[in-house]
């Protein structure tokens, strides 16, 4: 399974993936308090092993450190060499294959908010998506509301995409990113990095209809 759930002054969303199995779990963009993910895979039996990081602003990492810390848990990212101090990481690149238990995420490299921007893309997954409270749980299910799951940071939000003025940023590599994303089959499960709309997830059907950003990069 699964777990989205909010984090922050900033509305982020983070993740956390379990494995029930060998009981370890997956913390994607640890920032504002360490004890909430810590607790949240405890919860389910499980301790965290791998932090996975979809960009390097301070947002999506001010706890990573912390939660090293705790856990002593391995980081895996696009550029560390942005992240000053880092601890013990693996750097990854476009293509990349991540397994973790039940689930295969690749990576894709999507610059454009930043320019370590990675999306992870678990495709052609069924899935189902359930509201619990302010968590959101994604299992993999049959029946399934969605076929394939993408973790996308800031690069893609439901309804929007991130912000392009920043150190880093590039508007036309976002357009490019955007587009790219767009082609991903139409039923992924779209995770965001910031509950900025009333949905917490959506889908790339959605965003292909509603998301002005993506009918932009869309039309170029
Ligand atoms: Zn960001």
């Amino acid at each position: 399974m699964i777990i989205q759930f909010p984090s922050g002054p900033m509305a982020n969303l983070q993740y956390l993936i379990l494995n029930q199995n060998n009981r370890e779990a997956v913390a994607i963009d640890p920032a504002w308090d360490a004890s909430t993910p810590i607790q949240l895979a405890s919860q389910h039996g499980c301790q965290i092993t791998q932090i996975w990081i979809t960009h390097g602003h301070f947002d999506h990492v001010n706890a990573l450190s912390d939660l090293y810390e705790r856990t002593r848990a391995h980081s895996y990212l696009y550029i560390p060499n942005l992240l000053n101090p880092l601890p013990p990481h693996s750097p990854i690149e476009e293509g990349q294959v991540l397994e973790f238990g039940e689930w295969t995420f690749h990576v894709m490299h999507t610059p454009g908010h930043s320019s370590d921007s990675v999306c992870f893309v678990s495709p052609n997954t069924a899935v189902a998506s359930e509201s619990k409270g302010d968590h959101t749980h994604i299992s993999q299910s049959h029946p399934s509301t969605h076929s394939g799951v993408l973790i996308c940071g800031d690069t893609l939000f439901v309804g929007a995409c991130g912000r392009v003025d920043l150190p880093t940023s590039s508007p036309s590599q976002m357009m490019q990113s955007l587009h790219r994303l767009s082609e991903l089959p139409p039923h992924t499960l779209v995770c965001p990095g910031h509950d900025y709309c009333k949905q917490k997830v959506g889908s790339i059907l959605e965003e292909r209809h509603h998301n002005p950003a993506m009918k932009r990069a869309m039309s170029l």
